[in-house]
C-alpha cells in the first residue's frame, strides 16, 4: 500500500478532541441539533456533533452564504471639490479557511453543479464568480458515507452513491466504533495526518459498512431520456398545470436545495452608508421572475415549477456536458408540504414524451 493509499482512523472518542484542535485553526462546520432540525453549525470545544442523523439542510451556505456582504459604501465628503460628495466603496473582508466535517456525499457533488457555473468553465459563460471561489477554495470537505438510504433518497439515478467521493477532501466510513478516512486530496492528507493509519480490521469492516449502504438503495430509474422529454414538453401547459396541481409556491424545496444557486442583489443603506448583499433566491416565487414594468414571464406555478425541474433535468445539462443539476438528496420531496415529488415529474415527463 503506497503512502498515498493509507487510510486513516479516528474513534468516536477521540473525534470531539480532534474537531476541538482543528476548530483552534479554522471555522469547522458539522451537524447539530437545533430543535427538531440537524443543521450545520460552528463547531467550538465542549460541542456535540450529530453525525448519526440526516441533516435537514445541506451544508451549501458554508460555501455559499444565505447572505452575504459583497461591499459596503459610503458617501463622503469630497477634499478636492468642497460641497460634493464622492462615493467609497469597501470590499468585504476576506473569509477564512473553513471546514464541513460529515456532510453527506450527495451534499458534496451538489457543489460539482455550482463550480462551472461560478467558476466560468462551463459553456454557459466565462465569468468567475470571485465571492464563491474564495471560499470553495477554502473550504475542506469531509463527507460521512451514509449508512443507508431513505425511502427520498436517489442518489444513484444521478451519478452518486452513499459513499460517492466525488467533491469530498475526505471521505469517512463509520465502522469498528469510529471512521475510517479515505484520503482523497492534499488538503485532506494535511487535515489528517495526526491519525494513525487504519487497520485490516477497520478497512473490511468499512468496505462491508458501505456494500450495506448501496445495496440499502432501490435499482437507479434510467433518466438518460429526461433532457431531450422535457425539452419535448416545454410547450405543454396540460402536462405542468397537472404536475404543478398541488404546489403552494412556498419555496421550501429551493431553499433546502443543494444545488439550487441563484441569488438577489440587494442594497441596505442607512442615510449616507450601506452594504451591497446577495442573498439565495427562490424561483418558485412569482417575484423571482416579476419585472419592474409588472410583467412577469413566469406568471403562474406550472411554469415556475417547469422552469425548477427543466433546469435541472434539461437546460443545465444541455449546458454541462450532461451532468444533472440534482444531486439525488431527496430534500425537496421530504420536505414539501404538498408531497409534490421530483422523481414522479422527471418519469412522467420521460413517459409522455415518448408518446408525443
Ligand atoms: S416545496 Fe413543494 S409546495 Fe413548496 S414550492 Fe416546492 S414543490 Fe411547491
Ligand atoms: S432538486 Fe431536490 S433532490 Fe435534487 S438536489 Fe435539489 S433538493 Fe435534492
Amino acid at each position: 500500500m503506497s503512502a498515498e493509499n493509507v487510510k486513516k482512523f479516528i474513534s468516536f472518542d477521540a473525534l470531539p478532541g480532534f474537531l476541538a484542535r482543528a476548530a483552534e485553526k479554522n471555522a469547522v462546520y458539522v451537524p447539530r441539533r437545533e430543535g427538531n432540525a440537524v443543521v450545520y453549525r460552528s463547531f467550538k470545544a465542549g460541542d456535540e456533533a450529530e453525525l448519526g442523523v440526516r441533516p435537514t439542510e445541506s451544508c451549501k451556505h458554508v460555501v455559499f452564504p444565505r447572505g452575504e456582504e459583497l461591499f459596503s459604501f459610503a458617501r463622503e465628503a469630497d477634499k478636492e471639490e468642497p460641497g460634493k460628495r464622492r462615493l467609497v466603496l469597501t470590499e468585504a473582508s476576506e473569509p477564512g479557511a473553513a471546514v464541513v466535517f460529515g456532510a453527506l456525499s450527495c451534499d458534496a457533488r451538489g457543489f460539482l453543479a455550482f463550480d462551472p457555473v461560478y467558476n466560468g468553465s462551463g459553456t454557459g459563460g466565462t465569468a468567475k464568480d470571485s465571492y464563491y471561489l474564495r471560499r470553495r477554495n477554502r473550504t475542506l470537505i469531509v463527507v460521512k458515507a451514509c449508512k443507508n438510504a431513505l425511502n427520498t433518497c436517489f442518489c444513484n439515478w444521478v451519478g452518486g452513491g452513499p459513499a460517492s467521493p466525488q467533491g469530498a477532501d475526505v471521505l469517512a466510513v463509520e465502522a469498528e466504533q469510529g471512521l475510517v478516512l479515505d484520503i482523497l486530496s492534499g488538503e485532506g492528507t494535511a487535515f489528517t495526518e495526526s491519525l494513525p493509519a487504519a487497520s485490516e480490521a477497520q478497512l473490511a469492516a468499512a468496505a462491508a459498512a458501505v456494500k450495506a449502504a448501496e445495496d440499502s438503495l432501490p435499482k437507479a430509474a434510467d433518466v438518460s431520456a429526461a433532457p431531450a422529454s422535457l425539452a419535448a414538453l416545454f410547450s405543454s401547459a396540460e402536462f405542468w398545470n397537472k404536475e404543478s396541481a398541488h404546489c403552494l409556491y412556498c419555496g421550501a424545496c429551493t431553499y433546502l436545495c443543494p444545488t439550487c444557486y441563484c441569488f438577489n442583489i440587494t442594497d441596505e443603506s442607512d442615510g449616507l452608508t450601506g452594504v451591497r448583499l446577495r442573498s439565495w433566491d427562490n424561483c418558485m416565487s412569482p417575484l423571482f421572475t416579476l419585472e419592474a414594468s409588472g410583467h412577469n414571464p413566469r406568471p403562474n406555478k406550472a411554469d415556475r415549477l417547469k422552469n425548477r425541474v427543466g433546469h435541472k433535468f434539461s437546460y443545465y445539462p444541455s449546458l454541462h456536458s450532461g451532468r444533472f443539476s440534482c444531486c439525488g438528496c431527496g430534500r425537496c420531496i421530504k420536505s414539501c408540504p404538498s408531497s409534490v415529488d421530483i422523481r414522479k415529474i422527471v418519469l412522467d415527463a420521460v413517459k409522455e414524451a415518448a408518446n408525443v
